[in-house]
């Protein structure tokens, strides 16, 4: 009983805290707080089923502009086009302007937090208009619409075209407040127990000795051959499979820009093959599903201020969205949502050079990008080592069909000396002059963006980022105030009695959390769902976590049952 007056009482404080966008007010509550029919679920309840599949697609970094300017490329409708549309307000807790951890952190979890966080509670310091969050939910693990649509039995799915530990997809399936801890992340992705990840990182898997960038020695090759699953490393390899768990990492980082991958990753399955592959086993499953697609590297193009780069992912991400919304609206219970975390670049159709003057016709916009062959890094790369101004001429109009001034050259030759870090940005000036696309910066933007849905459940409105994620645990009938209190539970606060010791002893950063309840003692490694009873070693539901800032561990409440022996059903992480 004291577990639960405990868990009481961090809900209150939950609750409170930033009210206009907090989850925890209940569904209803916000739909109120965010005044009427702001929030509203499209189908009034009971007289349609609860979709059964949760489709999300993200398409990082992408501002409205980067849809309008694919529609010209593509000469016809998008397949956003047909579906309702909503808008998302996308600030941090500290920053007006979000990265992609606490971006794809709202939609995981439902909850606001810091730039480079992921899926934990926010630090104390928020932008001037926030309530600073409570000591409790600090750093504290964040549940995610992943991990509840697995403890209600339902197969869940990423596909991405960055390594599967980048920010957005590790939101949903790791919790660190270090985006950049890659080779954490990967422990925590591969015992998360996901039915179909796709993407890249595969160096992250090995540990340097066998070729890949692990530094801890650590092969998680084998936790994923232990769990069954197949690990198919190109398309072909992709194709063939028609069941079962899959791991597919077809690249040792991230995978090739769309623009380049003739030539760089012939091997890699397209975005549109992962969405398909994925849609098709997951399906499989009668409980339903939930699938993360990202278009990774829409934002990584706008980062470059690199328009052919950029048309290539959204056409490609609209191929996507194509075959997910096929599925949709033949499926009928599926809920798509379609949105950005955040836009990058400032891309504008227009800017202040030559092309933009007078009536703009769509030759003028479209063209020029047409004759661009491959990204800015690989034009980079194409450059060679120390190019010549007739170098640099010579692959300009080769490459972007571009025919520069000798001058021109001499100011790329000068930026290229100017470059150490980001080469691409280079031809920045070059894009400017010879497309009719504007850009204000190599960073994101802090703008709305737009979400676009299809099937029951939609959302509609401004929603803040919370909201969305709110909405999917409302779709797929996860109450995310359960979910965190099963899955995350501090030990110590929870059993009174119990011993909670970190090992090895005094470390920086402790491996494993050894547990102590009377006779019985238990272990668990840290990152891992893993616990070890002397020599049997059971698979827990969630991961368990150790918040470094706070001094604090979490596990799943799974583990105070096994610890205790008690036979106490785990309590429905479903709204009554
Ligand atoms: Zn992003």
């Amino acid at each position: 009983m004291r577990v639960f007056r405990r868990k009481a009482v961090w809900t209150m404080v939950f609750r409170r805290w930033e009210s206009f966008s907090w989850r925890l007010i209940g569904f209803a509550a916000a739909v109120i707080a965010a005044g009427a029919g702001a929030l509203a679920v499209e189908n009034p309840v009971g007289e349609v089923p609860q979709p059964k599949n949760v489709i999300l697609m993200v398409a990082d970094g992408c501002g409205i502009e980067a849809y309008t300017l694919t529609r010209w490329m593509k000469g016809k409708e998008l397949a956003v086009d047909s579906l309702e549309v909503a808008l998302v307000k996308t600030h941090s807790t500290d920053s007006v302007i979000t990265d992609s951890a606490p971006a794809a952190s709202a939609y995981a979890t439902g909850v606001r937090t810091s730039n480079g966080f992921l899926s934990v509670g926010p630090q104390a310091k928020v932008l001037s208009v926030l309530t600073p969050p409570p000591e409790d939910l600090q750093y504290r693990p964040l549940a995610t619409v992943l991990e509840g649509a697995k403890l209600l039995g339902k197969a869940t799915g990423i596909a991405v075209t960055c390594r599967v530990t980048h920010a957005t997809p590790a939101a949903f399936m790791a919790h660190l407040p270090r985006r950049d801890d890659e080779q954490d992340l990967m422990i925590q992705v591969v015992h998360q127990n996901v039915d179909v990840v796709l993407g890249g990182g595969r160096e992250l898997l090995l540990p340097t000795s066998a070729g890949g960038k692990r530094t801890d020695g650590r092969d998680l090759t084998k936790v994923l051959k232990a769990r069954g699953y197949q690990t198919p490393q190109t398309r072909q390899e992709l194709a063939k499979i028609s069941g079962g768990k899959v791991f597919g990492l077809f690249a040792p980082g991230h995978l090739a820009p769309e623009i380049d991958r003739p030539q760089l990753g012939p091997d890699e399955p397209t975005l549109e093959e992962m969405t398909r592959k994925a849609i098709e086993l997951l399906k499989a499953d009668p409980d339903g599903f939930f699938l993360m697609i990202e278009g990774s590297q829409i934002d990584w193009a706008c980062h470059a201020n690199d328009p052919a780069y950029l048309v290539h992912e959204m056409l490609m991400f609209d191929r996507a969205v194509g075959a997910a919304a096929e599925f949709a609206r033949q499926d009928g219970q599926t809920l798509l949502i379609v949105v950005s975390d955040h836009a990058t670049g400032g891309l504008s159709i227009g800017n202040t050079g030559p092309l933009s003057k007078g009536n703009l016709t769509v030759e003028t916009v479209v063209e020029p990008l047409r004759r661009m062959k491959c990204s800015a890094t690989l034009l980079w790369k194409t450059l060679g080592k120390d190019p010549t101004p007739e170098r640099i001429q010579t692959v300009l109009q080769e490459e972007w069909g571009i025919k520069t001034t000798p001058e021109e050259a001499g100011e790329v030759l000068a930026e290229v000396k100017r470059a150490s870090k980001n080469p691409q940005n280079v031809f920045t000036f070059l894009s400017t002059r010879y497309t009719a696309l504007g850009w204000t910066t190599h960073n994101h933007t802090g703008g709305d963006v737009a979400l676009f849905t299809l099937g029951p459940g939609r959302p509609k409105g401004v929603l803040a980022s919370p909201q969305v994620g709110q909405c999917i645990a409302q779709a797929l009938g996860i109450d995310l105030d359960k979910l965190n209190q099963r899955l995350f539970v501090e030990p110590g606060k929870a059993l009174p009695d119990v011993k909670v010791e970190l090992l090895p002893e005094g470390a920086k950063t402790p491996q494993i959390v050894r547990l102590q309840a009377g006779q019985k003692r238990v272990e668990l490694p840290l990152q891992e769902n893993v616990l070890n009873n002397g020599d049997r070693s059971v698979e827990l539901e969630g991961l368990c976590l150790y918040a470094s800032q706070t001094k604090r561990v979490y596990v799943p409440l799974q583990v105070l049952r096994l610890l205790t022996d008690s036979q106490e059903p785990l309590p429905k992480i479903t709204k009554e």
